[in-house]
């Protein structure tokens, strides 16, 4: 026999999770199937601060609990110039938003959930889609029936594969070079982005005592040629300060891309977060998307479950697209701006200038700043 529910979520990231609980607040029946264990899914460390929309969202869903975390660090950062730091305060742009290490986001939404009594099923490998007008999804012996299915899998999921071909347009962007992005033990000294010739470097707090470390490199670039005593002696390079140094508990390598999978809807099924659109990390607006389309998404199952209402989730699409693209158009202009200063192929030492004197214009231009401000918040 198989189970039916109103809503099946493919995948317990912050997308699924997130739409999981409002859904399960709001008195609908969900099932929440998750690929790998409850521990791996938790200790995925990815971004670090929600953004102002984001912690005003799960406020309003009377999800504010999710945003608990011990660290009291702020957010807080600078922007670096060949290591001139440059008067920019980041504090006045922030406004509500707080730092939270997605894996500690994650772990709260998931704890919330499950005791609310949410049905989510870890390792349910193997997951299959069929029939997207009455959604049929397989796992092992199990099979169950949806109204809806919302494909939160991320961009290696196996959402997006279920739709018939010839539907989706893949559009995207690569920049041509990667993040060397390093998790190391250690408190942030400097804080921020240094924008330097032989490429970007950024130290981002994760807590008190630890921070995420990034450095511009070559696409086909290799761990191996990244020792532990080379991300110390490049970080100091490129911030033009000292960097104290501390023990390193992972490294990898990250293209940088834009990409969207439009339209993010086929019959019942819908794409949410990276299932649909991917943002260069420079923007710290993955999150944000994913959320966004959650919070839209939840709201068309509302209107059509209770008013029998079905213009939200029609439009589901083209809403999410248009504002996806907005912030596809930032996260493009600030990764352009701050990469890519030592690239004698590219007009470095001119692009280094043009950088500066955009940088220099967000805090100077009421509405240069304004706009820079309304991104960095989420609520352009
Ligand atoms: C190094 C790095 C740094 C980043 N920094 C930032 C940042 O500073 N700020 C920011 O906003 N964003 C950042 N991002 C992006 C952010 O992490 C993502 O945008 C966000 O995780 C998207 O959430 P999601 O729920 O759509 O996808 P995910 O978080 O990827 O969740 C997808 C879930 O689906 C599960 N799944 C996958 N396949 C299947 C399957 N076949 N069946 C069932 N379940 C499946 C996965 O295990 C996972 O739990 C960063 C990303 C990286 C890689």
């Amino acid at each position: 026999m198989a189970e039916h529910t109103t809503v099946i979520v493919i995948g317990a990231g912050v997308a699924g999770l997130t739409l999981g609980n409002i859904l399960l607040r709001n008195g609908i029946d969900c099932v929440v199937l998750e690929k790998y264990p409850r521990e791996h899914v938790e200790q995925r460390q990815r971004a670090g601060t929600l953004d102002s929309r984001g912690v005003r969202m799960f406020r309003e869903q009377g999800l504010e609990e999710v945003l608990a975390h011990d660290a009291s660090t702020e957010v807080e950062g600078g922007f670096f110039l060949d290591g001139e730091e440059l008067p920019i305060d980041f504090a006045d742009d922030a406004g509500d938003s707080l730092f939270l290490p997605q894996q500690v986001l994650v772990r709260n939404l998931t704890d919330v959930f499950l005791r609310a009594g949410g049905d989510l099923r870890f390792e349910a490998d193997g997951i299959t889609l069929g029939n997207l007008e009455h959604p049929v999804v397989r796992y092992g012996d199990r099979v169950l029936t949806a109204d809806f299915v919302a494909g939160c899998d991320g961009d290696r999921g196996v959402s997006r594969t279920a739709f018939p071909a010839g539907v989706l347009t893949r559009y995207s962007r690569e920049y041509g070079y990667a993040w060397l992005s390093v998790l190391a033990e250690v408190p942030t000294n400097p804080s921020g982005m240094a924008i330097h010739a032989r490429g970007l470097a950024g130290m981002i707090p994760r807590g008190a005592h630890a921070s995420r470390l990034y450095l511009q490199c070559a696409l086909d670039d290799d761990l191996a040629r990244w020792p532990d005593e080379r991300v110390w002696s490049e970080l100091e390079a490129r911030f033009g300060r000292p960097v104290a140094p501390g023990r390193i508990a992972d490294k990898r390598l990250v293209p940088l891309r834009n990409v969207v999978h439009s339209p993010m809807q086929h019959g019942r099924l819908h794409l949410l977060g990276d299932a649909a659109h991917i943002v260069p990390p420079m923007s710290a607006k993955g999150i944000h998307l994913a959320l966004f389309d959650a919070e839209v998404f939840a709201r068309g199952i509302l209107r059509q479950v209770k008013e029998d209402d079905p213009s939200v989730l029609e439009s589901y699409s083209e809403t999410c697209l248009s504002h996806v693209w907005n912030y596809q158009a930032f996260a493009a202009w600030i990764t352009d701006l701050m990469h890519d200063a030592g690239d004698a192929s590219y007009a470095g030492e001119f692009r280094k200038r043009v950088a500066r004197a955009e940088l220099e214009r967000q805090f100077t231009s009421p509405a240069a700043g304004r706009l820079f401000a309304e991104f960095t918040a989420g609520v352009a």
